[in-house]
């Protein structure tokens, strides 16, 4: 793949393995393991499985009618809210924890910002009888409180970051350092396309899913092998790199990239990270993060906590440096007004992540046989609380 990941675990200038020593032989073993088990028959055939009668995949690409007339374009949603636990993660959870097993781990930890990611593995841990720990920040468990009763519910320990911001950065540290204290019997399910190499590359094929099915689906809806545009929100990335994987060498697809503006991108409460980021080291890989001048992490802001991340997947700071996927960034109150127009308009309450990706609609032009398709990637049961108190119901 033109776009994929060299054999040194790089995207360009962008990926690799920073990583402290104690780590190095978790890391390694998954770096020469990971290509052999998903690749192997009998692995397929489980994800396969799992992924039909567990998650209920396919999921279904909608055509939205109503916002086809709105926006002058066939407009499609790819609907991984409808997947079991309510996002895309349960994809890239299952795939993990097939292969935590053949890698003969007892133990599982895992960092969450929305709490879908802790979800789906609290999910995947109780499928298959194993330990789970997640690692949360303290803002976040107050405002996702319904995923944290999830997670306890499905038997998983849920431990409250309480450093920084209190958001999805410090649960990603501290499950880190439960990793360096834990090499021999722990699997550290990460839930988006970051970490040190080869988390990046795995968790964009588990993912790949997505685009996979979309591609055939918009065959059938139009007849058209590709569509114009594709859209989806990135706090990490990986909705939006499953999302444009399959579409990546077809350089006529245009993809765009929503990050979360938070209260603006010169507000000083953003996580707007190509906007605002430069190139540096962030949770293992090299990548684009919000930092100072002296490489000190800023603390990132956004109403959507699965978004509130000070850094990108290096595959995706690839695709921004090289400009093969354009990047954008929208505010909360675009977001949780597009969140709205979605309910009213199509009878979809979106998770206010991918309500992002729906706001960028509103800035862009269309011609009228337009295929494009956004990535709908949760549903929004979890951000209710949010839009009450926003929209005063
Ligand atoms: C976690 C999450 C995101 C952001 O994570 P990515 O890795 O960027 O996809 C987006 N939408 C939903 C619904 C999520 O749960």
């Amino acid at each position: 793949m033109k776009y994929g990941v060299n054999e040194q675990g790089y995207y360009g200038d962008f990926g690799g393995a920073y990583i402290p020593e104690m780590l190095y032989p978790n890391v390694e073993e998954l770096r020469q393991q990971y290509l052999n088990i998903i690749n192997d028959a009998g692995f397929k055939e489980e994800f396969d499985q799992l992924l039909k009668d567990y998650v209920g995949r396919p999921s279904p690409l909608y055509h939205a009618k109503r916002y086809s007339e709105k926006y002058g374009a066939n407009i499609f949603f790819k609907r991984e809210d409808l997947n079991h636990t309510g996002s895309h993660k349960i994809n890239n959870a299952i795939g993990q924890i097939l292969l935590a097993q053949r890698l003969g781990k007892k133990r599982i930890i895992a960092e969450t910002g929305a709490g879908q990611h802790g979800v789906a593995t609290a999910t995947v841990c109780a499928l298959k009888g194993i330990e789970c720990v997640v690692y949360m920040g303290e803002v976040d468990m107050e405002r996702q409180a319904p995923n944290v009763a999830r997670m306890k519910m499905l038997g998983a320990t849920v431990v409250p970051a309480k450093s920084g911001s209190k958001t999805l950065k410090d649960a990603t540290n501290e499950a880190l350092r439960d990793w360096i204290a834990n090499p021999v019997d722990t699997h550290y399910i990460i839930g988006s396309v970051v970490g040190p190499y080869p988390y990046p590359d795995m968790v964009a094929r588990f993912q790949s899913i997505i685009s996979l099915e979309a591609k055939a689906q918009l065959k059938e809806h139009t007849g058209k092998e590709l569509p114009e545009y594709v859209l989806a929100c990135v706090g990490g990335g990986s909705n939006a790199m499953g999302m444009f994987y399959h579409f990546l060498d077809d350089e006529s697809v245009k993809l765009v990239a929503v990050e979360a503006a938070g209260k603006g991108v010169d507000s000083g409460h953003s996580a707007a990270t190509t906007f605002l980021g430069r190139e540096g080291v962030l949770h293992g890989s090299r990548t684009i993060l919000m930092q100072t001048d002296d490489g000190q992490v800023v603390e990132p802001y956004s109403v959507s906590a699965g978004l509130d991340y000070p850094g990108i997947g290096p595959q995706h700071a690839h695709l921004y440096k090289i400009n093969r996927a354009q990047y954008v960034s929208v505010t909360d109150d675009e977001a949780l007004k597009a969140g709205l127009l979605c309910s009213q308009m199509e009878g979809i309450i979106p998770a206010i992540e991918s309500a992002h990706a729906f706001a960028q609609l509103e800035k862009m032009k269309f011609k009228a046989d337009d295929n494009v398709i956004v990535c709908l990637s949760g549903r929004g049961d979890k951000d209710l609380d949010t839009y009450i108190k926003y929209f005063n119901f």
